[in-house]
């Protein structure tokens, strides 16, 4: 009798057949990854966890902060952001977005006319062409979608580390770090004592902050360090008697 096609002739046992198949099954499957959760020491752990609750009270609000936001949304702040002042960019952000609300929009506007809706920002001559720019090549290159992957990121007119992991907390919910100057203000006197920022022959400072960031968390956490800097830890005139962290910080403790 010719065989049905699906029962093939097999010397296991047809019992043993579907324990032998899961096995192999299990056997050649890749084991799993779990990237080891950094340890903390005391101090770190607790600085992120008051950070963390200070912010529940004291978060500032931005539009580009909004849950909402597209990643080409996030990627527009940042670049106005960039030595410039929040009130400032609250200024323009939403006229902005409202007339070049996709990278076709700004691939297509003039550098004039985006110079005119940006002049406020300073510096409107370097960051119309940039965003031009940045316009054409992210349609032409990535068919008008933002990329998730920091190198895609990074090659982007304009953008560098900070505005990619940025980007990719903010937009994409990953745990990357932020440091800027405010951000390497903060850790260095809390950690180190340094009053200006991480000193030379302690952690590199991208690492470090890549540490300290609770899984999952790292759009709080880094928003929580910006407000906390700008609002307490701040470069001139640090209210040290409201800080949450007073009693670990290095640069006041005796
Ligand atoms: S105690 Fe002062 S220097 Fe230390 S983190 Fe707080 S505000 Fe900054």
């Amino acid at each position: 009798m010719q065989r049905a096609a699906s029962a093939a002739y097999s010397p296991i046992p047809g019992s043993l057949r579907s324990s032998w198949g899961l096995l192999f099954s299990l056997a050649s499957q890749k084991p799993k990854i779990r990237r080891r959760r950094p340890v903390l020491v005391k101090s770190e752990r607790t600085f992120v966890r008051r950070l963390l609750k200070w912010y529940q009270g004291n978060r500032r609000d931005f539009p580009w902060r909004e849950a909402s936001r597209t990643p080409y949304e996030v990627l527009v702040a940042e670049l106005m952001l960039q030595k410039t002042i929040a009130i400032k960019v609250v200024g323009v952000y939403e006229a902005f977005l409202e007339k070049y609300p996709t990278p076709a929009a700004l691939a297509t506007a003039s550098v004039a006319e985006i110079m005119g809706d940006i002049e406020v920002l300073g510096l409107h001559v370097v960051r119309a062409k940039g965003f031009k720019e940045l316009g054409k090549k992210i349609l032409d290159e990535h068919g008008g979608e933002i990329p998730r992957e920091k190198d895609a990121l990074e090659a982007l007119p304009g953008v560098g580390r900070y505005i990619a992991n940025a980007v990719r907390c903010f937009a994409f919910g990953e745990d990357a770090a932020l440091v800027d100057t405010n951000f390497s203000r903060v850790l260095g006197r809390v950690f180190y004592g340094d009053g200006k920022s991480l000193p030379p022959g302690k952690p590199d400072s991208w690492v470090f902050a890549q540490k300290l960031i609770p899984r999952g968390r790292s759009r709080e956490f880094n928003y929580a360090v910006l407000d906390f800097a700008s609002k307490i830890c701040k470069a001139k005139g640090a209210r040290h008697e409201a800080c949450p962290v007073n009693d670990i910080c290095a640069f006041v403790r005796p």
